[in-house]
């Protein structure tokens, strides 16, 4: 068995689901006492928003890499950046490791692939909804990708950062949130992407008009089936 090598904390509350999720898929393969050869690295959260707010992603690469560079040296095999919006610095955390970076928009678009979903609604932060580190993965891929109104961007950047990542959950931002799903379905989305880690917090399937593509989902249990053999890096 590999082992993972874990960039969390962005938020922390995520990345327990990052946890949680490895070691249950690692247990439903393999059954028994079988658990995941895990190594966690969990980042100060705040100083890596900071960086994002004054648009200082260099900074935020450099602080991230360093921790690549650790859970290399401590024997991971493959590195997982526990959020989507850091994937705006996975080139630069790459680029300082041999050990390879799983990138979570391809994860994802392996499996809008599978599911043969070709356009798709994305919920995530104001920088992975409205930049194109990003979309443009899956737009390679052939996928297009459609983004929520510009009102409905500042509602969903908002409960994230200020909810989701602090533990708080609140059914009123569910019902937001199953609003928006409802008005991509309408123009035409055939899935909606949950763009953000924290999201799956808060939007179950049984929540959405949509099927929905959980991203800690989908990257957690791809990293399963790379420590496993089963998927090639
Ligand atoms: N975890 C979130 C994401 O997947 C947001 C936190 C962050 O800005 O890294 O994008």
């Amino acid at each position: 068995m590999k082992t993972i090598g874990l960039i969390g904390g962005m938020s922390w509350e995520s990345t327990i689901s990052y946890y949680k999720i490895i070691n249950e898929e690692v247990k439903n393969r393999l059954g028994g006492l079988h658990s995941a050869k895990i190594i966690l690295h969990s980042v100060e959260f705040d100083e890596i928003e900071r960086c994002q707010a004054s648009g200082d992603w260099e900074k935020s690469g450099r602080i991230l890499g360093t921790a690549a560079q650790g859970l290399e040296a401590a024997g991971a095999d493959f590195i997982l950046i526990c959020t989507n919006t850091m994937h705006k610095v996975a080139p630069q955390i790459a680029s300082m490791i041999q050990v390879p970076v799983i990138h979570i928009a391809d994860s994802t678009a392996d499996m809008l692939e599978k599911c043969e979903i070709q356009k798709v609604g994305l919920l995530g932060t104001k920088y992975t909804m409205t930049q194109d580190f990003y979309k443009q993965k899956l737009i390679d891929r052939g996928i297009d990708v459609m983004i929520p109104a510009e009102t409905d961007i500042d509602v969903i950047n908002h409960v994230i950062f200020h909810e989701l990542c602090v533990g708080e959950i609140k059914t009123e931002s569910r019902e937001k949130f199953k609003d928006i799903i409802d008005r991509l379905k309408a123009q035409g989305a055939k899935g909606v992407i949950l763009g953000c880690t924290e999201i799956g917090l808060l939007i179950q399937q049984a929540d959405s008009s949509l099927p929905v593509f959980d991203t800690t989902l989908i990257h957690a249990k791809q990293a399963v089936e790379i420590a496993l053999g089963i998927k090639k890096m």
